[in-house]
């Protein structure tokens, strides 16, 4: 979908009268029970009960039904699962596809808690994991084995934001064995700045928890997949239990109303601070996909449509425990926290040994201290003027 197309989609996706019932949004269908009128009624319910009729909670309400249209619409294939937050949709769109003996492949720079999963509950399984390079293109081909059943992708990679040759990669694998399934973690792209379907893509992974609630305050992962993989995810998600109530369905269509605008502002912003801050001398390195020091920077320029607030730097200097308190504690705009996409600004660092522990694939080439922002809606004035007196706090 085109930019502008993708704009007007945002606003109406999901919005049918079905499910609106004459109000703008869709009406909160808060639902254990789903009352049927008659016998014949439950037994049409029962046998369309994946097909959007109405049959008991878990499988959801029509305020479900719309989140997952509009889903649909917007990244492609054929049918959105709903999770309680973006890990459980990483974990169980991996559980619907293997068993134990499988083997899966797992991008090494892989948001930490993907990685931990791996290492812990698949190799309970006796489901094993090679991690690779992000940067391994379609050398991805010779790590390739009879009984790999996943490669899961993350593009930009967590923290380092490595951007990866996604087009490469699923050329090679499907030359290979078409029946594995190709994984994204599309969470960066917020599902619409790189479209998976549009490149092979077999599931698109988010956590909406980011720019789709948008506003730090509600959890949500999304999967969605396509017409080969629709029906084993949904059944064996479901199978499962996974659920999300029709409130955090409902905020996270909210949401989707004013994604674009937002995204073009944290994007504005970041570039412009990105800008900033390769100029600064104690800036070592910036990885923001839209500038050329990013890793992969040629694959975003191909690939996508467009970028966020989420990027990070690496300082030249390795600062000590009293700098990094020093440094970190007295921001005015800047909030230390994990996750990301609200609109507010955010800030963490991470040490490069911090960093190779959580890197199976190749260590980091850079020793000073990562710091990753992400770039709120705030005006970008006050934000440079915020990390200019952050960086007189460690070089005075
Ligand atoms: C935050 C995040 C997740 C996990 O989402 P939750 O909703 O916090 O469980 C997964 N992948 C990426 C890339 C993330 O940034």
């Amino acid at each position: 979908m085109s930019t502008d197309k993708i704009n007007t989609a945002l606003v109406n996706a999901g919005r049918s009268k079905k499910y609106c019932q004459g109000s703008v949004n869709s009406v909160i269908q808060r639902a254990s029970s789903l009352v049927f009128d008659s016998v014949k009624a439950k037994k049409f319910a029962t046998v369309n009960r994946a097909k959007g009729e109405l049959f008991y909670g878990r499988r959801g309400t029509l305020t479900h039904f719309s989140f997952q249209d509009a889903m649909v619409e917007l990244e492609g294939g054929v049918g959105c699962a709903l999770y309680p937050c973006g890990a459980a949709a990483i974990a169980n769109s991996i559980l619907s596809f293997v068993k134990t003996g499988d083997h899966i492949l797992m991008t090494g720079a892989a948001y930490e808690p993907t990685q931990d999963f791996c290492n812990v509950i698949l190799k309970d399984m006796n489901v094993t994991t090679t991690y690779y390079d992000p940067l391994i293109g379609s050398g991805i081909a010779e790590l390739i084995k009879p009984s790999t059943k996943i490669v899961f992708l993350e593009s930009p990679s967590s923290i380092t934001m490595e951007i990866q040759d996604i087009p490469a990669i699923v050329k090679a694998i499907r030359a290979i064995n078409s029946e594995i399934i190709i994984m994204l973690d599309n969470t960066w792209a917020a599902g619409i700045l790189f479209s998976a379907f549009d490149h092979d893509i077999d599931i698109s992974i988010q956590a909406g928890t980011k720019y789709i609630v948008g506003h730090s305050d509600a959890m949500i992962g999304t999967a969605v997949a396509n017409e080969r993989c629709w029906e084993r995810l949904r059944e064996r998600s479901y199978l499962m239990g996974q659920m999300v109530d029709a409130d955090t369905a409902y905020v996270a269509a909210r949401g989707l109303r004013t994604m674009a605008v937002r995204l073009k502002q944290h994007q504005e912003n970041s570039i412009k601070i990105a800008k900033w801050l390769s100029e600064r001398p104690e800036v070592e390195r910036v990885n923001h996909p839209a500038l050329p020091s990013c890793k992969g920077h040629e694959f975003y320029v191909r690939d996508f449509k467009g970028c966020n607030g989420l990027f990070s730097i690496v300082l030249k200097e390795h600062l000590n425990r009293e700098q990094l308190a020093e440094y970190l504690d007295n921001f005015e705009h800047f909030s230390m926290a994990y996750s990301w996409g609200g609109y507010e600004s955010l800030i963490l660092a991470t040490q490069p040994e911090e960093l190779n522990a959580i890197r199976p694939a190749g260590k980091v080439d850079f020793t000073g201290t990562l710091i990753r922002l992400h770039i709120g809606l705030e005006d970008a004035d006050d934000l440079i003027e915020d990390l200019e007196k952050g960086f007189e706090r460690i070089t005075s």
